[in-house]
């Protein structure tokens, strides 16, 4: 049964392609509540952790898809590799608070990869863990 999602992501102009198509193949339907903070959901996992669940809670969705980017300005991480894998572990720590809370809620995490001239996004790739 489609559901409607909740995505959390980056303030940043360039990630806000396609997110309508992303939701329709996540079973969306293009139908999304988008809530847009600087640096995604690692605004949240330091202190306002109940600003984020309180806006799920709202928003009455059955899954989060939560977006992370490369080349992050909020992040400013210069190493590639250190920028994903500090990104990675700040998606799982917003995926297990929203899990304590609503369990039932299914969580997606993507990595948004841009183009060579880092202007728009080129792909997402899944975290699965
Ligand atoms: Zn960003």
């Amino acid at each position: 049964m489609a559901g409607k999602c909740t995505i959390i992501q980056c303030i940043d102009y360039r990630t806000q392609i396609g997110l309508i198509k992303l939701t329709q193949k996540k079973n969306c339907l293009g139908q999304y509540y988008l809530i847009s903070v600087k640096g995604s959901s690692r605004y949240f996992i330091n202190g306002r952790e109940d600003d984020l669940l309180d806006m799920i809670g709202t928003a009455g969705t059955d899954t989060v898809i939560i977006i992370h980017h490369e080349d992050c300005k909020s992040y400013s991480i210069k190493n590639p590799i250190e920028e994903k894998t500090t990104q990675f572990e700040d998606m799982r720590k917003a995926e297990m608070i929203i899990k304590k809370a609503f369990p039932e809620i299914k969580v997606i995490k993507l990595w948004a990869k841009l183009d060579e001239e880092k202007t728009k996004i080129n792909s997402f790739q899944e975290i699965n863990n």
